[in-house]
């Protein structure tokens, strides 16, 4: 059973981002393997269940994520390996920062220096978020529908790498490889040393000796790409479905991100949605309900017959079972609300036979007062 990530960096669950922040340091310095006096390997484990914890709360999206779904949310809980500790890793490098941190860092995650300046270069392409709009029908009994999405896509010229062909990485000049820029800065309090990522080479510390002329060195060029989109069946107004791996390619060797699409379920101008259930409002004459019979109904998928049983009252809502929308295996249903028409325009011999209806039926009580 995963460890509730709160109680691993002992705060609250609604603790601000800096009093996390603050946690994990101290607990980062607590199991420092250099300071902590007890089992080496145990103070490892426990530093990758912080770091784990830290991961995860320090990223809003992933917070909140972790807040409604704990451990198991949509995308099957968090998964990490070596290479995903990047706030971590910041937080980290911020307080032990300078000699040693690389050496300290790979002690704990097994990475080497080498493998690192490459993941450095390495990104995760960005998630893309799209809208569509589909039928009720859609909804109902799902749908593949095909759309075009702008994204980025690898180039293939220099297979995202962003290198002319033949040529190499070089260390990046600006920043001397070390994909920080130290600024100094005066203020009433003292100097100030404000370390930022490398605006030339984007905090890798290499960047590319001669671009790709395809992609201007970037790793990726625009395309308008076909994608395929699943409804599954029942799908609700707002949902918000997961294309893995359909968003943005990754630079340099990193994972593509992820493409989302917001379904958003067009009024039907038939059917209202009541959940599962779906709502249709019926003219029927007075005479049917007096007398009962059988109708048609519009359905979803066409028609059905509604039996109305006779003596039915005018604002009855009878229900026809199994025509509403799927969920899982079963079907919600057609929830029938009638309406009587009332004819404005009679002939002679219609007036004639309501006249006669009308007197031959008891006058109707007034409400008791
Ligand atoms: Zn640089
Ligand atoms: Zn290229």
């Amino acid at each position: 059973m995963a460890q509730d990530y709160y109680r691993v960096l002992g705060v609250e669950r609604g603790a601000s981002p800096d009093e996390i922040k603050r946690a994990f340091r101290r607990l980062a310095k607590e199991y420092h393997p250099d300071a902590h006096q007890g089992d080496k390997k145990e103070a490892e484990r426990k530093f990758r269940k912080i770091a784990e914890a830290y991961e995860v709360l320090s990223d809003p999206q992933k917070r909140a994520q972790y807040d409604r779904f704990g451990h198991a949310g949509p995308d099957q809980g968090f998964d990490f390996g070596p290479g995903d500790f990047r706030r971590t890793r910041e937080a980290f490098g911020e307080f032990f920062g300078g000699r040693g941190f690389e050496d300290l860092w790979s002690m704990f995650f097994g990475e080497g220096v080498r493998t690192r300046e490459r993941r450095g270069r390495a990104q995760r392409g960005e998630d893309l978020e799209y809208r569509v709009r589909i039928t009720l029908e859609d909804a109902a009994f799902g749908a593949k529908l095909r759309a075009t999405a702008a994204r980025h896509a690898s180039c293939e010229r220099c297979r995202g790498s962003g290198l002319a062909p033949g040529t190499k990485l070089v260390t990046c000049p600006t920043c001397k490889g070390r994909g920080q820029i130290e600024y100094r800065q005066g203020s009433m309090f003292g100097m100030f040393v404000n370390v930022r990522a490398c605006p030339e080479c984007g905090g890798a510390g290499e960047r590319a000796e001669s671009p790709c002329p395809a992609c201007g060195g970037h790793g990726r060029v625009r395309e308008k790409a076909e994608i395929t989109i699943e409804v599954p069946a029942g799908v609700e107004d707002g949902a918000r479905l997961r294309l893995a791996g359909q968003g943005n390619a990754g630079v340099a060797g990193g994972p593509p991100g992820d493409l989302y699409v917001t379904v958003e379920i067009q009024p039907h101008p038939v059917f209202r949605r009541r959940g599962q259930d779906l709502e249709v409002e019926l003219p029927v004459h007075y005479g049917t309900l007096a007398l009962g019979g059988t109708v048609k109904v519009p359905t979803l998928d066409g028609q059905a017959d509604l039996k109305i049983p006779a003596g039915t009252d005018p604002d009855a809502v009878l229900t026809l079972p199994g025509q509403g929308l799927p969920r899982g295996r079963r079907r919600g249903d057609l929830l029938v609300r009638l309406k009587v028409v009332v004819p404005k325009k009679l002939s002679r011999q219609q007036k004639k036979l309501l006249e006669e209806l009308t007197t031959s039926l008891p006058p109707t009580e007034l409400p008791a007062r």
